[in-house]
């Protein structure tokens, strides 16, 4: 088996992997000024997709244009995940290089899907092709991929414990080869049963305070994590921005949800804000907590929203997910100031950061790999793979890093 790496080596972002010069798996898009994309373009004969992040699928349209009408394979809510960022791409961005695609493109994205379900094996440029819960977000999948020879399993995106929105992942095929993914393999994260009392306890001791919370999220699992965590602490909230409609899509699809019958309490509890700015500005006087993108304050309706509550202290900003150096985000967690809009707004109201993350930390990635341990591995999407896969070597695996352009023959 032949595994070239076209993105996704050594970082995080435009994942891409071709397998026998055949098999595309992933086609991802990295979020930088300006965005970067994979290092070659590939005509594979097909195309697998492991979920529906940015990172993944942000450039696949771009895979059909021109004459090529490869069929992409994905679960049900990977593909739909896939359309939403690509039609937001394409509102955000079109006609620029940040959208390396047109309207046409996503439509053919449409009559080439093929869609499955975990552990039902199908057939893709002449391999065998079966698709695993990840535990990551709805429809994540670890992909097996059997050329006849050689057995690959990668990863994709995984996390090993549950979350209120996924279980975790226990699928543990046999396999000839791993791509391992590494995005925490320096960190151990806490109890998330401890972490999520403690964001409980923050958000409602500013709304007893009489202070409003804004809450920024990511659109694709983390939105819709919060809001089945406000619903099972009681926690008033509004829903605002593309999480929104996330939430609407995956609730379509409950076999791919830990508890379907949980998101949807969990939807009618919280408050969708339908209205323009006015209606923010309202919202965002009242006792409330107000989940919203962007998860980085980098767009979105966190524009209006903190701009309009970041001057009483009694106010609240609970980050939610990991701020990548750059953002927003970052700079208020760091300097308690932040770029909003293009204005730079010193903040009084209290920030705060909380890790809820769908990724396996440290020992979730060993927990995974201890299954493997007759194996080569081979470490990518991180910011330390060299690292990860030198402390592997020393823990006894056949392990290496890979790099962009990196072709590896097993
Ligand atoms: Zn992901």
């Amino acid at each position: 088996m032949d595994i070239r790496f076209l993105g996704g080596a050594e970082e995080v972002g435009r994942s891409a992997v071709l397998v026998n010069g055949s098999l595309l798996l992933d086609y991802g898009m990295k979020s930088a000024t300006p965005p970067q994309f994979p290092v070659a373009s590939p005509s594979p004969d097909a195309v697998v997709a492991s979920h529906g992040h940015l990172d993944h699928v942000g450039a696949l349209p771009s895979l059909l244009s021109g004459d090529d009408r490869s069929p992409i394979h994905w679960t049900p809510p990977t593909r739909e995940l896939a359309l939403t960022l690509a039609r937001d791409t394409l509102k955000l961005h079109g006609g620029t290089y940040n959208c390396p695609f047109t309207e046409e493109e996503i439509k053919r994205v449409t009559q080439v899907s093929e869609t499955h379900g975990y552990r039902e094996t199908f057939e893709a440029a002449d391999h065998q092709v079966t698709f695993y819960n990840a535990g990551h977000i709805p429809g994540s999948a670890h992909v097996l991929i059997d050329d006849g020879d050689t057995r690959l399993l990668y990863t994709g995106d995984f996390h090993t414990e549950d979350q209120r929105l996924v279980a975790g992942t226990t699928a543990r095929p046999a396999a000839d080869v791993v791509v391992c993914e590494s995005t925490y393999s320096d960190v151990t994260h806490g109890n998330r049963g401890d972490l999520e009392e403690q964001f409980a306890t923050s958000v409602r001791t500013t709304l007893w305070e009489g202070g409003t919370v804004v809450i920024p999220a990511f659109a694709i699992g983390r939105t819709q994590e919060l809001l089945l965590i406000c619903e099972s602490h009681d926690i008033p909230c509004y829903v605002d921005g593309m999480g929104k409609q996330v939430t609407e899509t995956l609730r379509q699809y409950p076999a791919f949800l830990r508890d379907g019958e949980a998101l949807r309490r969990a939807k009618s509890h919280a408050r969708f804000v339908t209205g323009r700015d006015g209606h923010r500005k309202r919202i965002a006087e009242k006792n409330v907590a107000i989940i919203t993108t962007s998860g980085m304050l980098s767009g979105g309706p966190a524009m209006t929203y903190i701009p309009e509550i970041r001057d009483r202290p009694v106010n609240k900003i609970a980050m939610t997910g990991y701020q990548v150096e750059g953002t927003p985000g970052r700079e208020l967690l760091e300097t308690g100031r932040a770029e909003i809009d293009g204005r730079v707004m010193p903040v009084a109201a209290q920030v705060e950061q909380y890790d809820f993350s769908a990724h396996a930390d440290r020992s979730g990635l060993l927990e995974l790999l201890d299954s493997y341990r007759d194996t080569p591995v081979l470490i990518d999407h991180g910011d330390r793979c060299g690292a990860f896969a030198d402390e592997l070597v020393a823990d006894g695996f056949e392990a290496s890093a890979p790099e962009n352009g990196d072709r590896v023959s097993i």
